[in-house]
């Protein structure tokens, strides 16, 4: 049995590993996919202490390295069930089980879905959820931004730069992103803003070829001719394979307060599936430190 398993090899779960090694704790690190998170996705980090830029990637790899030279072990499982055994916590993941007297749910976000027909069907051929994954795919050619956030109005941005013609569409008349860059997508001259629109259809033969969107107030159709769709609409907690053992908010987040305890003794939660009001890089690795001292706290206590 592990004395802390961290489920999530994001920044918050990589962070909460560190520490609780620095505590000489036993620790397991279940990764779904690769370790970094959605950070992985930024090009450019200019706002974490220390380095003035760092590509997320790189940001990644550093933070793994230290976490393994600490003695943290990982393992690539995707963690699908979590079981209360008392003296003990059960992580069930696709690949096995494994057992810890505390578990750090660091499990983080992920996109949200358009919900339109062959969505799934069509992501990598010509639908992303990644402007700077596949931006550089589709230089030169026609792109369409979904989304009103600032993820939306900086991933237009960025396809402006690469892209012959980039049309934001948002379902509203008014962004939720921050207006310095609305005033910026704004001034570009190959880009489209479509308010108050949705899009309706996903038109492709073996790629994307054109995407309808139907006007909110109107009903009115337009057909618009493209090759890459980036939906940006926002993320969801990947919290919904533990709701047994702790409590949720209305959107899903884990209802915690800073200290990451949840309802269930020795199980704490970090990082962007916390209920909190800034998701950002440094609010993550926060809440790693916070619940691995808490975790840590609890084991010693045992
Ligand atoms: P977000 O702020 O939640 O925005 C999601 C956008 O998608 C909203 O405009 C929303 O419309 C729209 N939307 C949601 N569901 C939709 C659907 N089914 N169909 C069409 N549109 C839909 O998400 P985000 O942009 O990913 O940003 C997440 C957080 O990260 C925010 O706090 C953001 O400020 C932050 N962030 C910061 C930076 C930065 O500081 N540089 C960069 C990126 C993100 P409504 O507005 O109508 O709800």
């Amino acid at each position: 049995m592990y004395d802390i398993i961290v489920v999530g090899g994001g920044p918050a779960g990589m962070t909460a590993a560190i520490y609780a090694r620095r505590a000489s704790k036993s620790v397991l690190v279940l990764e779904a996919l690769s370790c970094g998170g959605q950070i992985l996705n930024t090009p450019d980090i200019e706002n974490y202490p220390v380095e003035a830029h760092i590509s997320g990637f790189d940001f990644s790899q550093k933070v793994y390295e230290q976490a393994k030279s600490l003695g943290a072990e990982f393992k690539f499982e995707k963690a699908v069930e979590l079981k209360d055994e008392g003296d003990g916590k059960v992580v069930v993941t696709n690949k096995g089980e494994h057992r810890a007297k505390a578990v750090i749910l660091a499990t983080g976000s992920a996109n949200r879905k358009l919900g339109v027909e062959d969505e799934d069907k069509l992501v990598g051929r010509g639908v992303s959820y990644c402007a700077t994954c596949d931006g550089n795919f589709y230089r030169k050619k026609t792109v369409a931004v979904v989304g009103g956030g600032n993820t939306a109005l900086e991933d237009a941005l960025y396809l402006a730069d690469l892209c012959q013609k980039v049309y934001l569409i948002h379902r509203r008349d008014s962004f939720r992103g921050d207006d310095t860059n609305a005033e910026r997508l704004k001034a570009r001259e190959n880009v489209e803003i479509v308010y108050n629109a949705n899009v309706t259809k996903l038109i492709a033969e073996k790629k994307l070829k054109a995407i309808e969107v139907t006007d909110k107030n109107t009903g009115d159709v337009r057909t618009i001719e493209l090759n890459g769709l980036f939906v940006a609409v926002g993320r969801v907690p990947e919290n919904n394979n533990f709701a047994n053992l702790i409590d949720l908010d209305s959107s899903g987040y884990a209802a915690s307060g800073e200290d990451c305890h949840t309802r269930t003794p020795g199980v704490f939660v970090a990082g962007d599936n916390r209920a909190k009001t800034l998701r950002q890089l440094v609010t993550a690795t926060a809440d790693g430190a916070m619940a691995a001292t808490e975790a840590v706290k609890f084991v010693n206590e045992r």
